[in-house]
């Protein structure tokens, strides 16, 4: 059989292995992409509602979570977030900031697929869309058989991945392939995922409402919206607490942030009930169920005693939920855990034990906070193994 042999193959065309392929093409390696969809950057599209959260201003290491919190620190140190942007400039991609240093393209995701499409093309990248990988085997160099060929290279780098949206093109690949490779794989869980409640918490008849809201899990918490779905939680402060939350734990949510419930009572007027207050500041239908769930009577503020006013207003601060579970893979942003960073190179993501082998992107144990830590930590690791492989 006809071999054709590069350089570096690159395994999954999403943000990671198109950043790998334009860095190592800069090098003048010869690379060649194998994506087993038909289309580039799948993920890239949806993302961010369609406008793609490429980057956030204030990433730190802190906000990724690792088995080893210090493993990300070399890659993100050697891009940070402004190189990318100096990409989209160079690409007269018009963006701006949403909020917290969010991101986002001000047109369309399609221009972040475009970019990294025109970068790979100038430093000669070959892809190959639709390409099934069948096998992988080491010898001198990596054997690589797929649906269009067997192609061999020096440097082999998987980038495929999480397991969230499988109807984007999410595989299991990188973990087989890593196992297949005696490199251990933590365990894996969805993240930046919705709860899910049992009745009577459910929230069927509020889906829809949004509450800005502290939520919080063990010692994290975040201030941002909270958002009322058919089966229970979604919204950016349900979805950072999402990867922290275990089976069994409760949440704990704040209502009133930044306000002091016992303070509002006092200075209300004695004759209003309790829903009339706190419909000043939260949605009525919410209220009126939250009250409910907690049997608390609708009466004039004055027929409560201080203490039960005091009782209350502990409730509204530290309203305590246990999820029944997330709503996972098919909703969850990205995928928790991932290959052992104990197995790779933190400065090039080359594996240890298994000399040409990379890995990045998601389908490392680097998982990142919403608002475009994601990407960034995709950009970031891509970058560092572009530089070697
Ligand atoms: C709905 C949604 C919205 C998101 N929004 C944001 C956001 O706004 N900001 C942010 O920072 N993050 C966001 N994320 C997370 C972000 O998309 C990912 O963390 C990021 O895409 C990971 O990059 P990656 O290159 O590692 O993997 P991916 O982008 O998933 O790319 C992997 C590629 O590998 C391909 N592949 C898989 N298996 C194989 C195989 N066997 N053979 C060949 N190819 C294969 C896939 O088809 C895909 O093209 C979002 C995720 C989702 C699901």
């Amino acid at each position: 059989m006809n071999v054709i042999s590069k350089d570096v193959i690159v395994v999954g065309g999403g943000a990671a292995g198109l950043m790998c392929a334009i860095e190592a093409g800069k090098r003048r390696r010869s690379v060649l992409v194998l994506e087993h969809t038909e289309r580039l950057g799948k993920k890239i599209l949806v993302s961010g509602g369609g406008r793609c959260n490429f980057t956030n201003l204030h990433v730190q290491p802190e906000n990724y979570l690792s088995a080893n919190p210090d493993f990300c620190k070399s890659a993100l140190s050697r891009y940070p977030p402004a190189d990318f942007i100096g990409l989209i400039e160079k690409h007269r991609i018009s963006y701006h900031e949403k909020k917290l240093g969010q991101l986002f393209c001000d047109g369309s995701s399609r221009q972040i697929v475009a970019l990294l499409e025109e970068e790979c093309k100038a430093v000669r990248v070959e892809i190959r869309l639709g390409c099934k990988v069948r096998s992988i085997r080491k010898a001198l160099s990596f054997q690589v058989e797929t649906s269009q060929g067997l192609f061999s290279s020096d440097s082999l780098v998987i980038a495929t991945g999480g397991l969230s949206f499988a109807k984007l093109g999410a595989t299991d690949f990188g973990y087989r392939i890593a196992k297949e490779f005696d490199l251990k794989v933590t365990g894996l869980r969805p993240a930046l995922v919705p709860l899910k409640f049992r009745e009577p918490a459910g929230f069927g008849a509020l889906s829809g409402i949004s509450i800005d809201a502290v939520a919080r899990c063990g010692n994290q918490s975040f201030r941002e919206n909270i958002l009322l779905t058919h089966r229970g939680l979604s919204g950016p402060a349900i979805l950072q607490v999402s990867s922290f939350w275990r089976e069994g734990e409760s949440i704990e949510i704040d209502l009133l942030p930044g306000q002091s419930a016992e303070s509002i009572f006092s200075n209300e007027h004695g004759n209003k009930t309790l829903s009339t207050v706190l419909s000043q500041l939260m949605p009525k239908r919410f209220v009126q169920h939250w009250r409910r769930s907690q049997s608390i009577p609708d009466q004039p503020l004055k027929q409560f005693s201080k203490i039960e006013l005091g009782v209350i207003a502990r409730r509204l601060h530290h309203w305590k939920i246990t999820p029944q579970g997330t709503e996972g893979y098919p909703k969850a942003e990205v995928t928790l855990g991932g290959v052992s960073t104990s197995e790779l190179s933190s400065k090039t993501m080359e594996s240890r034990s298994v000399p040409g082998l990379y890995f990045i992107g998601e389908v490392v144990d680097v998982t990142g906070w919403l608002g475009g830590c994601n990407f960034q930590w995709a950009w970031a690791s891509g970058h560092a193994a572009g530089q070697y492989a």
